[in-house]
């Protein structure tokens, strides 16, 4: 699926991932501060920095961020509302086996760090003795799943979500996984910066393997090391990674145990606990390479790569000394960040990851106003019904293909806020005296569920998303657009605020949303969420030559010296944000019913809707994590999501009295209208 600003796995489209300004610097009204406008920079000129200067100077980079934003600030906000709430739970525990109560043990365990130092590397004990009685590479089969499925990793990872070619019906996908490091990239790009980056990865695993007390050998670092570049090597790019037909390689699991000759795929099938008869298999020459690895590298070092991936991923809940290793290169070297989170924030963190639902939950049902539903539904409604009259107008599409869309367009189901209905966690066991077990067993607990789920028909009622965060999806199997009670609040939602503000910021996300259905991913799925063909091949070609362009445009933006956007890895969140502030700018228009808006303050209706998108992108980066986010992210950083889509819109350059060429300005010719 695809989100708005932070990506999802498994390939859900999300909006993004930025903060607002809080409540009290916004003019009651207004739904932005025209203080922070900077008045020395031309809105023709430079719209980002027109709007977002002002805010960035107001609000510098916390040490604990590599990257902080308006929509970081609302994050923020959120994280110290579940932080009241669960320390008013560990106040009062709430009755055992309570949702409630499970997210009151599982932070009580995360904030006991004494107990981490006083249980050292015991708590490892059990895994490592698994690992260390691996008898052959045979067994490597068996293996892959069980470390997946406690949550360390493996080099194959196996999810069951619905068919794309059959979206009533889940099917189990198994892909390419097991990286330390953010992206292959980082094992095969030259160049000076990912050099230094892969010498100190082998440092570091070097010294978490001494500060573990492995007594690793000199080369042991280096080949695991090599291990996983072996595999980065054979792993698809992330640009392929978004070509839906390449990764849907459906086959029966017959065939799929025939990839290999080493690697015992019935036991890894046997391993997650799937009896299927068929599978999709994302990357089947992925699978044949690692075949070849199953023979080519020796047990030994299979088995210190497993001992790392354990050290990897259960960082937090080991002493010290390697929490603050682990912080040092993932925060601290990848990302420019200069200092940890505190404890409670890394606690809401294994609270995401593991109880995403419930954590959402004791949001929601504290903090959600049941009128911003209705507020929040009648927008999508007349932002569907300003996408349609916008298909109907479009020049490059024939009407046949048209009908296509509408039917499409008309099918889009919507959630808002919350789910109506909440998870049993029935059978979970969480201790608070034992992180390494809660992690543990909930990342068990959840892998089991979702294999369990093979074969079944899909639950439509299902989030993928925690109600309390600050995003949004496009499900486009489920032809479906969510937008979870964190979201809706400023700067995206204020319920008191000038419409056009809020047309332009949440709007335009919702407007996004829509137009992940109609991307370069989305618009090979009908209707019902099945990928199969509706276009003509005249009208596909025509979108194909109009993305072009929009790659085109993405990849002449230069984000630090000689880095730049990658415009085919950002090419449907380009087309979502220039599609949905479109779109909504329409909705907008409509919403007016043929009266003109009121000047406020000395703006126009459509300046403030414009102000509205920018300011959800007000934001600044870390150079280490803005350089991470260019390889890894698919979403463009936030000054080109305000410069990109605007300098396309004539209605941009129309509301601020911009002349053509200027830098938010395209010449006419050179203007890119897709939807
Ligand atoms: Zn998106």
């Amino acid at each position: 699926m695809k989100s708005l600003y932070y990506s999802l796995p498994l390939g859900l489209a999300l909006l993004t991932g930025c903060a607002t300004p809080s409540p009290e610097q916004t003019e009651a009204g207004l739904g932005f501060d025209p203080s922070l406008l900077d008045s020395t920079t031309s809105a023709c000129e430079d719209f980002f920095g027109y709007s977002a200067h002002g805010w960035i100077e107001a609000h510098p980079i916390p040490e604990t961020e590599g990257l902080w934003g308006s929509f970081h600030v609302l994050n923020q906000q959120n994280e110290l509302k579940l932080k009241a709430l669960l320390d008013s739970l560990d106040q009062n525990p709430p009755a055992t086996n309570s949702y409630a109560r499970l997210l009151a043990d599982l932070n009580r365990s995360v904030l006991d760090t004494a107990a981490l130092e006083q249980k050292g590397m015991a708590v490892l004990k059990p895994v490592l003795g698994w690992i260390d009685s691996l008898e052959s590479n045979a067994s490597l089969g068996a293996w892959f799943p069980v470390s997946q499925g406690y949550g360390y990793g493996s080099p194959l990872s196996v999810y069951v979500g619905a068919d794309d070619r059959r979206s009533s019906q889940n099917i189990a996908t198994v892909a390419q996984s097991g990286l330390g490091l953010p992206d292959r990239d980082y094992y095969l790009e030259s160049g000076a910066r990912f050099e230094d980056i892969r010498t100190r990865y082998v440092q570091h695993i070097e010294t978490q393997f001494r500060l573990a007390g492995f007594n690793p050998k000199p080369e042991t670092a280096r080949q695991i090391f090599e291990l996983e570049k072996s595999l980065a090597q054979a792993m698809m790019s992330r640009q392929e990674r978004r070509i839906p037909e390449k990764v849907y390689n459906k086959m029966s699991a017959n065939e799929f145990v025939g990839l290999a000759k080493n690697l015992d795929l019935e036991s890894y099938l046997g391993g997650c606990g799937l009896t299927v008869d068929s599978l999709i298999c994302a990357q089947p020459d992925y699978v044949r390479a690692l075949d070849g690895m199953v023979v080519r590298i020796p047990l030994t070092q299979w088995q210190d790569y497993f001992r790392w991936t354990v050290l990897r991923s259960r960082s937090i809940a080991l002493p010290q000394a390697l929490r603050d290793e682990s912080f040092a290169f993932y925060s601290k070297t990848l990302r420019g960040i200069a200092k940890p989170k505190p404890r409670w924030r890394q606690s809401l963190d294994q609270l995401e990851n593991g109880l995403s639902e419930p954590l959402g939950r004791l949001f929601a049902e504290r903090y959600f106003p049941s009128e911003s539903k209705a507020r929040i539904a009648a927008m999508v409604e007349n932002i569907r019904a300003a996408y349609g009259e916008r298909i109907d107008g479009l020049t490059w599409m024939s009407p046949a293909t048209k009908q296509k869309a509408h039917e499409k367009l008309k099918a889009f189901t919507y959630k808002i806020g919350f789910p109506d209905q909440w998870k049993s966690l029935e059978g979970l066991v969480i201790d608070p005296t034992d992180l390494m077990g809660n992690l543990n067993r909930l990342e068990r607990y959840n892998f089991e569920e979702n294999m369990a789920k093979a074969g079944q028909p899909v639950d439509k009622s299902e989030w993928y998303m925690g109600a309390h965060m600050v995003n949004a999806y496009y499900n486009p199997s489920f032809n479906e657009i969510v937008f979870p009670a964190g979201i809706l609040q400023p700067p995206f939602f204020d319920p008191s605020a000038d419409e056009a503000v809020n047309y332009g910021a949440i709007g335009a996300v919702i407007g996004h949303e829509f137009t992940h259905g109609f991307d370069d991913q989305g618009r090979k799925y009908d209707a019902q969420g099945n990928l199969r063909n509706w276009w003509t091949s005249e009208d596909s070609a025509a979108f194909v030559a109009l993305t072009d362009r929009l790659v085109e445009q993405y990849n002449g933006y230069e984000a630090l010296p000689g880095a730049f956007v990658n415009g085919q890895l950002t090419l449907g969140e380009n087309i979502a944000d220039l599609g949905g502030l479109t779109i909504a700018y329409y909705a907008y228009q409509k919403s007016l019913g043929g009266k003109s808006a009121p000047e406020i303050q000395g703006f126009t209706g459509p300046q403030r809707f414009f102000l509205g998108w920018a300011g959800v992108w007000q934001i600044s980066f870390k150079e280490e994590t803005l350089r991470d986010r260019l390889i890894t992210d698919y979403h463009s950083p936030g000054n080109f999501r305000v410069i990109g889509p605007l300098s396309n819109m004539k209605e941009f350059g129309a509301a601020w009295s911009c002349t053509a060429p200027s830098p938010m300005q395209r010449s006419g010719q050179e203007q890119i209208s897709i939807w």
